[in-house]
This record gives structure tokens, sequence and C-alpha cells, in this order.
């Protein structure tokens, strides 16, 4: 295939595009070339300012290294979690030209109610509860449907477990009991007393993790209990021309003891944006064997004849809570 070539106008516009998009400071000489080593790099996006994005070096002598940079205009927005190729000059900024496709991106509604990107390429999901507050399995099943739409796996971490001993509480029972059969991986943890994170660790090991849940179950917690023995943060805030402009519902990537996590507010109020019905039904995992086998085609899954949700859970192959759990959520869906 042979190389297209750019007509001499075409290279003009490309330029004088590129001379509007890079900062002064980024000392772009006369053709519109940043001034030294402007040749692409893989890097990743490890934090948003706004205007500017932190991205860290993944390759070459500065591998490891983070520049401030600026997107190119034709790039959509980016996000904590991409991958791109990005091109620096000498003082430590740049300019991302490319972007790597996404396997998944988490989505949250922005201002004007559009789905706005928060973070991509995201490994694993950690949906925090814990004895007190005291969960809500429809809740749990909420971050598993939104999960699944994400073709990602969860993975169920109960908090406080040093709490269990002198407070049953039967929901977490039921947790425990229920939801490993689903397939779900359930770890019992302590953030305070220390207890599981050996477990928690070995199965974030090498993977790209958000971490979700309800308010007061302890995942800033959690997170600084991961973090102790940690140096590199990255994500220096301080100084340059992002000052002031890092917002506290930006997403920042951590390099931890062998694994990322991905944190911020956004995303920990990870919600179902936008869901289909389908989709809903789809995130129970349990339900995607008998979902199309209903004798009839708009089944609403109440009390028609020959509907194979229902008589899954009289067979008890399905609990009874979850399709009621299911039932409530697309109430709450449809009365949005
Ligand atoms: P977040 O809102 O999910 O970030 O929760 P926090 O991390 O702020 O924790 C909420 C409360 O739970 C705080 O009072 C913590 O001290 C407490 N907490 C967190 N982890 C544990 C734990 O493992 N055991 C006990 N007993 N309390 C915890
Ligand atoms: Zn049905």
């Amino acid at each position: 295939m042979t190389k297209r070539r750019l007509t001499r106008q075409q290279e003009q516009r490309i330029r004088q595009r590129q001379r509007q998009q890079v900062d002064e400071r980024q000392k772009v000489d006369e053709d519109g070339n940043l001034a030294a080593d402007s040749t692409g790099r893989a890097g990743l996006v490890t934090c948003n300012f706004g205007q500017q994005l932190e991205v860290e070096a993944l390759e070459g002598p500065q591998a490891g290294q983070l520049f401030r940079c600026y997107q190119r205009s034709n790039l959509p927005p980016l996000v904590c979690g991409d991958r791109v190729v990005f091109a620096t000059d000498q003082e430590e900024g740049g300019v991302i030209v490319g972007l790597e496709e996404r396997h998944n991106v988490f989505c949250r509604p922005g201002a004007s109610g559009q789905l706005k990107p928060v973070a991509a390429n995201i490994d694993l999901v950690l949906v925090v509860l814990a004895p007190r507050p005291e969960p809500f399995l429809n809740l749990l099943d909420r971050y598993l449907v939104a999960v699944e739409n994400l073709s990602l796996k969860p993975l169920i971490v109960i908090n406080k477990s040093d709490l269990r001993d002198t407070e049953p509480v039967p929901v977490i029972d039921t947790v425990l009991e229920d939801y490993p059969a689903l397939g779900y991986d359930v770890l019992e943890i302590s953030a305070h007393a220390g207890l599981g994170l050996g477990r928690l660790k070995a199965a974030l090991a090498g993977k790209t993790t958000v971490v979700v849940g309800q308010s007061g179950v302890g995942k800033s917690s959690l997170v600084n209990a991961l973090s102790t023995e940690i140096s590199a943060r990255v994500g220096g805030l301080s100084g340059g021309a992002g000052k002031g402009t890092h917002t506290t519902t930006a997403a920042q990537l951590f390099h931890l003891d062998g694994f990322n996590l991905i944190d911020s507010p956004g995303i920990r109020e990870f919600g179902l944006w936008h869901i289909s019905p389908a989709q809903l039904l789809d995130g129970f995992v349990e339900f995607r064997p008998y979902l199309g086998q209903c004798k009839f085609r708009d089944c609403s899954h109440n009390n028609e004849p020959g509907c194979a949700l229902r008589a899954a859970v009289a067979t008890g192959a399905i609990q009874a809570y979850r399709l009621e759990n299911c039932f409530q959520i697309l109430a709450s869906l449809q009365a949005v």
C-alpha cells in the first residue's frame, strides 16, 4: 500500500492546527513542531485536570516519568486509564496525538445529563459492602448489573469483618452463601484490622481496579490500607500549569504494590445510567439461560403462564429475591 501524501496545503493546515493546540510554553518551532523529542511514544493517562492531562511515559528512557499534556482536538475527551501516544518537549509537557482503543469506559452523567467518560480500561471492580451500614441486596445487585453491562468482573468485598462476631447481620450471610453460587468471588476483609488484605492483594495483582460502594462502608479506609507501603503515588499535583484546576471528581490512577487503583468520587458513586430493561435482565447472570424462553415474547415475568423466570424461581434455580430486586430496579429506572 502506498502512503498517501499530504498536499502542501493540507500540511500547512495541520501545522497551523498544531500550533493553536500547543501551549506557548512548549516551545513550538516555526513549523509547528514540538522543539525536541517529538516522536510519539506510548503513555498512560493517570489524571485529567480539565484542560490538561497527566500522562505517564510507558516506554523509552523516561518510562515512569509524568508529563503534563494537552490533547489534539480531534481526539475524544480522554480519561484516566486511557492508553495514548504522545509527543514530549524538554519541559515535561507534551501533546497527546493518539488514543488506543478502549476495552471499556466508565461513564457518569454530566451537568447536561449526557454521559461523560470518567475512566477507561478497567479490569476489575471492587464492590465494597459492610455489616454497617447494613447493605441492601438490591443496591449490591445494581452494582453487579452495571459491572456486568461493562463486561467486567466484580469482586465483592465485605469490609469490617471484625464487626461480624459482635453483630450478626443476616444479609451478609446471604451474600456469603448465595453470591459465590452465582459465580462471584466474595472476600471478607477488615481495612482496620488488616484482615484478608493479603488475599485481596493477590486478587488485584496485575490489574487496574476501581472501588465502588455505598458511603460509609470503608472505601477510603480500604484504599489507605492498600496504599500503606506505597511510595509511587502517581499524579504529582504540585506546581505547574494545572495547579488549582484539579477538581475533586477527577479520577486518578495510583500505582500500588503490583496493581493499579483508579479512584474518584465520580467512580465511587458509580451506578446504572441509561440502561434498557433487556440489559437489566441480562445483568442478572443466572437469568441468562431463561431469557427468551417464556411462552409470551413480551412476558413481563409477573404472573403470565409459561414464564421461564418464574418457573426457575419455583425450582430454586433463581432466588426469589433476585427477581424481586430486578423488578425494583426496573421500577426505579422507569421512574427517572
Ligand atoms: P467510605 O465512605 O466508604 O469511604 O468509608 P470510610 O473509609 O470513610 O469509613 C467509614 C467508617 O467505617 C469510618 O468510621 C471508618 O473508621 C470505619 N471503618 C472502615 N473500615 C473499617 C473496618 O475494617 N472495621 C471497622 N470496625 N470500621 C471500619
Ligand atoms: Zn417471563
